[in-house]
């Protein structure tokens, strides 16, 4: 029985999340106390028990201490099944952050799963479809991971009402990452939309976004490409992200549209994260870097560069560790000064 203490490091969700899929995937039951506790609201919210009760129902677990609010849990793994899922979250919780849970698991079952997720598409303290679509995604499959995603309905907080469907297959032989460098600027992509919003929000944070991301995309050769984004559902909202396509790797930068900023507002503060990654060398952005640590740990590891390494990212490697004792990550500033590291899974 693995105790894993909640407060440690980041002290957020993800640590639960990434103890029950490497829990699904050793066989190893596990205890965790302490959940959330680095959070405002600690314990366990709607979205951490749709995480835990997927993850108890792909691998037939007992679990004790799955309520709302509960600061501990117990978590017993039996058998995985892949096949035809549908969870509801009931809320707007993120339904990508359910999807993270059981993707690693789902994968490495020997025929495919196909699973439905409703509630929260895009939510501020989580990747949106999107980030998921043209980012994280597409950097899975780089290494021979498969797997799709249609966001059907795209669910924002309060009304919720998302819908994720999402195709996994079986992994095929899986390759090392290698991703020290991203290559060439090849498109700088600019998205927004609304959804029972005003359309001109979308059009003049297209128009912000791009006047301010012209000058560095054009100092590289490229055009900036504005691309309306259709986010159909039945509640309001507005979406915003920015894929910078260079030759060997795709990084996604989200935001939404909150009550009270500017259109212009929310296009500048999201025009400056994607200018400081641009204006450094690192391959990878901080959200994608804790988030690509399980995959890798799962497959053939890797290497690749990072912008920042977050509190995010180094408790993750621990509680990866923790389940994967043979697993090693690690970190190696790449230039004193900066955030640039070099990050290594060696499994
Ligand atoms: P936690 O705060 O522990 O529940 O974990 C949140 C997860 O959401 C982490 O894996 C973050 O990398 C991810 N995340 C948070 N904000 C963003 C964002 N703006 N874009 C992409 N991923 C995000």
């Amino acid at each position: 029985m693995i105790s894993i203490d909640g407060a440690v490091g980041e002290g957020g969700g993800q640590i639960l999340r990434t103890a029950l899929s490497l829990s699904l995937l050793t066989g190893k039951p596990f205890t965790l106390h302490s959940i959330r506790a680095g959070r405002k609201k600690a314990g366990l919210k709607r979205q951490h028990l749709v995480c835990v009760q997927a993850a108890a129902t792909i691998g037939q677990a007992v679990v004790t201490g799955d309520q709302l609010d509960s600061t501990y849990l117990s978590f017993t793994p039996f058998t995985v099944q892949a096949g035809r899922y549908h969870f509801a979250i009931g809320s707007a919780g993120s339904t990508t952050l359910v999807l993270q849970t059981i993707l690693p698991v789902l994968m490495r079952q020997a025929v495919a799963s196909t699973v439905t997720i409703e509630g929260g598409t895009h939510n501020p303290f989580a990747p949106t479809a999107e980030f998921i679509q043209y980012g994280f995604l597409p950097a899975l499959r780089s290494i021979g991971i498969e797997t799709t995603v249609d966001c059907q309905q795209a669910g924002f907080f309060p009304a919720g009402g998302g819908c994720l469907h999402v195709t996994v297959a079986p992994v095929g032989p899986i390759v090392p990452l290698n991703l020290l460098e991203r290559g060439r600027l090849v498109a700088l992509r600019v998205m927004a939309g609304v959804q029972h919003l005003d359309p001109a929000i979308a059009q003049r944070e297209l128009d912000t976004l791009s006047r301010l991301l012209s000058p560095l995309a054009r100092a590289q050769g490229v055009q900036v490409e504005c691309v309306p984004l259709s986010l159909p559902g039945q509640g309001v909202g507005n979406a915003l992200a920015v894929l910078a396509v260079h030759a060997r790797h795709t990084e996604v930068f989200t935001s939404l549209g909150e009550r009270g900023k500017t259109a212009e507002q929310v296009a500048r503060q999201l025009a400056a994260r994607v200018s400081n990654y641009l204006e450094q060398p690192a391959a990878v952005d901080e959200y994608l870097t804790d988030q690509l640590l399980l995959p890798l740990a799962l497959g053939q590891g890797g290497r690749f560069s990072s912008r920042l390494i977050s509190e995010h990212t180094r408790t993750q490697a621990m509680t990866i560790c923790q389940f994967l004792p043979d697993v090693q990550i690690g970190f190696r500033t790449m230039a004193a000064g900066t955030g640039l590291t070099e990050v290594t899974v060696r499994v």
